[in-house]
């Protein structure tokens, strides 16, 4: 069960003490706080563990401090939708506001090379109106002798010139700890000049460790990416962690699964997963092309496969699309061959921005409920 505590409680008030009193007495019934700071205002949730059937709603809805009472349907506890929640969704970060409603292309380089290709994809960017990008610094990589990216070396040059082109949040892998510690250092020492969103990658969807820890800072939201050898259970399983720990700004990112039934492409797209994962959370959902196609094969329409499999993605309702361009693809470090070009960003923007039309107007017909 979930209790909905009124905007701005007073933690150190006695109407606030006497809802905590009364919980720590309920038998068999573990009691764990979160708080999640908006722009505006602070929100705190109560949320009442073990054997919770016998509690009544009523009762607990007749404390001053209590706003609602949400039974709890799913296993997903925070980020996951229940029946009569009326909980709002998404976050604000940095300036930008992610939620189940809206759409942010992220759209940059795999991994960074060099000083010049960063710059020459943000300025792209910049032309092309937009505010998000993806980077990468640290790189997991199949083999050990693959190269691993720059690391620490690069996040003074790449913060810099994001601040300079505009560039409000990049969405940047991390692997370890000790990353996001770096990242925070050398946003420190540029001046902040742009935001982060912490990438969870697919080869580490259940690092639990990793997860308690990003869960445990509340500085950046995640960008937490499907694992393609799992359930998708599983994978929201994991998602919740992160929230356990505090932190529920929180978007789950489908980028196609491992299977050969996927072939030619590098994995099998499942982006009609978007539906069911509104359904079953919060979180606003995004999807990855680029790492689920994996090439810049086009189809005889004179579209390419990554722009096929993104406005599938958009037009069924996505809120995020990740996906990978390079000034110079041939000398990309990293997954060149999926890499769009960028004289195409324009192209894409407007093949996102209609298949995100086609969506709206699809909301609009839908007959209203009986
Ligand atoms: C990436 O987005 O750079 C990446 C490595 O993706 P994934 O974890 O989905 O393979
Ligand atoms: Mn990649």
């Amino acid at each position: 069960m979930l209790l909905i505590l009124k905007a701005d409680v007073d933690k150190g008030g006695v109407a606030y003490r006497k809802l905590w009193e009364y919980l720590e007495n309920l038998q068999g019934i573990r009691a764990s706080m979160h708080d999640t700071q908006g722009e505006q205002q602070c929100l705190t949730e109560i949320y009442l563990l073990g054997d919770t059937v016998r509690l009544d709603p009523a009762e607990l809805a007749s404390f001053e401090v209590v706003d609602r009472v949400v039974r709890i349907s799913r296993e997903y506890k925070i980020l996951g939708r229940h029946q009569e929640d009326g909980r709002a969704g998404g976050f604000s970060y940095n300036g930008v506001s992610f939620s189940q409603d809206n759409l942010h292309v992220f759209a940059g380089l795999c991994a960074v090379d060099c000083a010049e290709h960063v710059e020459q994809m943000l300025q792209a960017l910049q032309a092309a109106g937009q505010s998000c990008t993806r980077m990468g610094a640290y790189k997991p990589r199949t083999s050990p002798y693959s190269f691993q990216g720059h690391g620490r070396e690069c996040l003074p040059y790449v913060f810099e010139l994001a601040g300079k082109y505009g560039i409000r949040v990049i969405a940047m892998e991390v692997t370890h700890d000790s990353h996001v510690d770096e990242i925070h250092a050398a946003l420190e020492q540029t001046g902040k000049p742009t935001g982060v969103m912490l990438q969870v990658g697919t080869r580490n969807t259940q690092n639990f460790e990793l997860l308690k820890y990003l869960g445990r800072q509340q500085a950046y939201p995640i960008l937490f990416k499907r694992g393609f050898g799992i359930t998708l259970n599983e994978s929201l399983n994991a998602a919740e962690y992160l929230a356990h720990e505090g932190n529920s700004r929180v978007i789950f990112c489908l980028r196609g699964v491992k299977s050969n039934m996927g072939d030619p492409h590098r994995n099998l797209v499942d982006f009609a997963h978007i539906p069911l994962l509104k359904r079953y959370t919060r979180m606003p959902v995004c999807v990855d092309p680029s790492h689920a196609v994996g090439t810049r094969a086009c189809a005889p329409d004179g579209i390419p496969d990554v722009f096929h499999a993104a406005a599938q993605g958009v037009v069924a309702g996505a809120n995020m699309v990740l996906v990978d361009f390079h000034p110079r693809p041939e000398l990309a470090l990293v997954d060149g061959p999926q890499a769009l070009l960028l004289r195409e960003l324009p192209w894409f923007l407007e093949d996102m921005h209609i298949a995100h039309e086609a969506y709206v107007q699809r909301r609009r017909i839908v007959p209203p409920p009986d």
